[in-house]
């Protein structure tokens, strides 16, 4: 599989993705509902998604599909007939799962369904009640502080009514059955980084992946959060043994640097690829532990009863980038350059998972001669630092290590050479009859 993409295509791809989250920002998005249907739509534009719905009521595990949310309009105005809030304007505004409402209601009884965020008094908060009947408004904090005393009229134009829960699922068949599992949420409205970025960022992956000759099979998942999960988990529990590793895609536009967080096991093949990768790039980026008590889907698919090979793949972790949760979290929160240095990162991870292999050197009796084969070119100084010293160097660590016991991966690790530097010597040598490529 050849995806080595250079820098222009991967600008373009960047482009391509920034653009995509411009289009599915302005959309009001929750765990149901047109929102997310809308959303599907835009990237079945892209990539040919497959739309599951799950009824309301549907026993998953220990939780329930819940009743379908939709809104229409959302306001509150004050005696003067102004609008003070307006869902019209930007979807955070409307606590998430909102129950209908119209009445009229003072400052005091409306305070208590009002949510502002104190330490960024500036930012209207993203806040949902999914499982708790409410309602509510989110606002800044400092608008909350000019509201007077005053009686106002409140408009929830919303519906929870059965219906079902939407999800979008792409399967790409490759050679082998064994599958790759790369998932991300839709349920945020108005948010580009955490959210939107990963559905970006799979929707182009999953297009450049489709026209490939590949080994192994891959499965994208456009799922709600949590929620979705826990029904795409139910609903394929029998086959969750196909899954070879996997990743959740998320927070991938914003300036930080990458982070990845390992699987439950965390020494899964994913959690190997992964940290070699982000190493191999000489860039600076995280790599954390498995922790349940934050993060995203992965607590679904690392749970005990599955303990799944899945980790995650993000910039900053959404509890470390600034914008997390709140109207910041906006079109300037990302990149074009970040979402395509993430897409670089997720591309490499593919390349390593489809071209990694165990060889067996066909000369393991002492080093073959490589001059009189033309693979030892090095004269003078054993210091100079030419490109064809590493090719040496990788050549003989290939040759030494291939005994048909280690991967490409492995040898990679150990000599602290990158992946590609090591395929490139496995692929030379067998080129030159040195090494056998062993099959699995
Ligand atoms: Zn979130």
């Amino acid at each position: 599989m050849e995806i080595l993409l250079k820098d222009p295509i991967l600008r373009d791809i960047g482009r391509q993705m920034y653009e995509l989250i411009g289009r599915l920002y302005p959309i009001c998005r929750s765990i149901t509902g047109e929102g997310v249907r809308d959303t599907l739509e835009i990237i079945r534009e892209h990539i040919p998604l497959e739309v599951h719905e799950v009824p309301t009521g549907t026993r998953v595990f220990d939780w329930t599909v819940p009743e379908e949310w939709n809104i229409r309009d959302a306001y509150i105005k004050n005696s003067k007939g102004e609008k003070i809030v307006d869902f019209r304007k930007t979807n955070l505004h409307v606590l998430g799962y909102s129950v209908p409402v119209r009445g009229k209601f003072s400052l005091e009884e409306l305070r208590e369904h009002i949510f502002t965020s104190p330490e960024h008094p500036d930012r209207i908060p993203y806040r949902t009640s999914y499982y708790n009947r409410n309602w509510g408004f989110c606002m800044s904090h400092v608008r909350y502080e000019q509201l007077e005393e005053d009686t106002y009229e409140v408009v929830i134009d919303s519906e929870l009514k059965k219906g079902s829960l939407t999800y979008g699922e792409m399967y790409i068949k490759g050679a082998c059955e064994e599958e790759v599992l790369f998932t991300c949420y839709t349920c945020h409205p108005s948010m580009c980084n955490d959210n939107l970025s990963g559905i970006a960022l799979l929707t182009l992956l999953a297009k450049k992946l489709s026209g490939i000759d590949l080994k192994y099979s891959y499965r994208f998942l456009f799922i709600p959060e949590t929620i979705g999960a826990v029904t795409w988990l139910c609903l394929n529990e029998n086959n969750v043994s196909r899954i070879k590793c996997g990743l959740g895609a998320y927070c991938l536009g914003d300036r930080g640097g990458l982070t990845y967080k390992r699987s439950r096991s965390g020494d899964a093949i994913i959690d190997r690829i992964a940290e070699k990768v982000l190493g191999d790039s000489g860039q600076p980026h995280r790599i954390i532990d498995f922790n349940p008590a934050y993060g995203s889907d992965e607590r679904q698919f690392c749970s005990p009863g599955f303990d799944l090979p899945v980790g995650s793949l993000t910039r900053s972790p959404s509890h470390v980038f600034d914008e997390y949760h709140s109207s910041a979290d906006n079109l300037d929160a990302v990149s074009a350059e970040h979402l395509a240095d993430s897409m670089e990162k997720y591309i490499e991870i593919v390349s390593v998972i489809e071209n990694d292999g165990k060889y067996e050197s066909l000369n393991p009796k002492c080093e073959p001669q490589l001059g009189k084969r033309g693979l030892y070119s090095k004269i003078g100084s054993k210091y100079s630092k030419t490109e064809n010293e590493a090719d040496e160097m990788a050549m003989l660590w290939v040759l030494n290590m291939s005994d048909g016991t280690y991967s490409v991966l492995d040898i990679a690790v150990r000599s602290g050479m990158t992946f590609r530097e090591i395929k490139s010597a496995a692929d030379i040598l067998s080129r030159n009859g040195l090494l056998r490529k062993v099959e699995e």
